[in-house]
């Protein structure tokens, strides 16, 4: 089944997943919002890749601000490279990239193009309330220039010995020539990214490392192995930064793309800041007494990106009984909505049971009520937004202390006695 991603961006929409930006007044381009359930699935995500990043002895989290010292962009390179080459039709004054077009022709009304020119691919605004050139500052385009900054604060602070890394999530804003595929690239996205500080000459082998560990963290999240792939860069590709690049690649209905980055960045980024800013951000070994500026590995993912990726992965429309459902297959860690609990019907006694239940459960796991519509109604909006589990109580409960639990992706239903629910809640959503 190729998923028609309109069907996607409408289900989306419908479920409160995502919304597009600014809807009343008639959107603005590419910007995208998370309704209800779509910041649950992103928190979700966000929470596993903290918890594989951050819980181990060698990675510190870092919150480092949006803004930052404009210097921090000429140095890393930004200013002068970070650009992408773009043409504009004379006649409808449509916007595209020439590497991604197929004829000289504009695509869209065969008109004649302008020469090709750089773009730089950074917002600019201004610091304080006068606009003039010194006040110039960026929307950050990454956000690892904010863990470079603070590599010898984090190091000297926390006492960590290379190798370590920093981890961070947060936006990150590129005024992209050609936005789309829905929330695949837009202006404004969040990027999980973590910086490994290593000695150079075993960077090679970090590299390796992480490039293996991260390929790991995308089959965790449920993503089908089949559809996730490495591409190395080549020569051509290679961004100004790095000596060797991988991408975790994931095959979206519009083709293989790039999810992740795994980039050997060398001293680049801390050695131009040295320059720069002319602070040492030199490494002193205590224990061999040696003085270097480390090497840095870094994994960078985004978060949107992977988001969409596991909606699609997840999206299965299929034959059941006599009705079509669709249904989104999240890996239980990512469903938005664990358990889901019903009364058979809008009967006091029930509704109070159900609540009862629902309560108990609900400090352990994200929980809805629902008694709107017949059973089968309600089993398939919750299939629709991924919920694992559907508790139903029924008239026989009220005398055998037991309840209906079904499984979204078998549709077995079994039933079990109150006093067990919460085991076999648990039992179920972390197996
Ligand atoms: P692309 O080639 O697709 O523009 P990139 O190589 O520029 O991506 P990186 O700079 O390596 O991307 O950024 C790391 C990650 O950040 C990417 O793998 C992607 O998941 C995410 N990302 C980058 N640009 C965008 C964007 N415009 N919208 C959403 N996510 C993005």
């Amino acid at each position: 089944m190729t998923l028609d991603m309109n069907e996607l961006v409408s289900l989306c929409k419908r479920r409160g997943f995502i919304f597009q930006s600014s809807e009343i007044y008639g959107g603005i381009n590419s910007c995208w919002d998370y309704g209800p359930l779509g910041v649950e699935l992103k928190n979700n995500i966000k929470r596993l890749w903290w918890n594989a990043m951050v819980n181990r002895e060698d990675i510190e989290g870092i919150d480092a601000s949006i803004l930052m010292h404009p210097k921090v962009w000429e140095a890393s390179g930004h200013v002068a490279g970070f650009t992408d080459p773009l043409v504009d039709c004379k006649k409808c004054k449509h916007r595209f990239r020439p590497d991604q077009l197929t004829e000289k022709k504009c695509p869209d009304c065969s008109g004649e193009l302008t020469e090709m020119r750089q773009f730089n691919l950074m917002f600019k605004t201004f610091m304080g309330p006068i606009e003039d050139e010194s006040s110039i500052v960026y929307l950050r385009p990454e956000t690892a220039q904010g863990i470079y900054v603070n590599f010898l604060n984090v190091q000297t602070t926390l006492r960590h010995k290379i190798p370590f890394g920093i981890a961070q999530i947060g936006k990150a804003f590129r005024n992209e020539i050609t936005p789309g595929n829905f929330i695949f690239r837009t202006r404004e996205f969040e990027q999980m990214e973590m910086q490994y500080f290593v000695k150079p000459g075993s960077d090679e082998q970090y590299f390796d490392h992480w490039k293996e560990e991260r390929l790991k963290w995308h089959k965790s999240l449920g993503l089908n192995p089949k559809k996730l792939q490495f591409h190395e860069h080549t020569k051509g590709e290679l961004a100004h930064y790095a000596k060797k690049a991988f991408d975790v690649q994931y095959e979206f209905p519009f083709g293989w793309q790039e999810i992740e980055g795994i980039h050997n960045r060398t001293d680049f980024d801390l050695s131009r800041h040295q320059q720069y800013s002319g602070k040492s951000l030199q490494y002193f070994d205590e224990a061999t007494k040696e003085k270097y500026t480390p090497y840095v590995i870094e994994t960078s993912v985004g978060c949107d990106r992977t988001l969409l990726a596991c909606l699609i992965d997840a999206y299965h429309e299929e034959e059941a009984k006599d009705e079509k459902r669709s249904v989104l297959r999240f890996h239980p860690k990512l469903a938005p909505i664990k358990v889901a609990f019903f009364p058979l019907i809008k009967n006091a006694g029930l509704q109070e049971l159900t609540h009862k239940l629902q309560e108990m459960v609900r400090p352990f796991y994200l929980t809805r009520y629902d008694e709107a519509a017949s059973i089968g109604r309600r089993y398939r909006r919750q299939d629709e937004i991924g919920t694992p589990l559907c508790v139903t109580v029924d008239f026989d409960s009220l005398k055998d202390e037991a309840v209906t639990v079904r499984d979204r992706d078998s549709m077995k239903q079994d039933r079990v006695n109150m006093t067990q629910l919460m085991e076999f809640l648990r039992k179920k959503l972390e197996a």
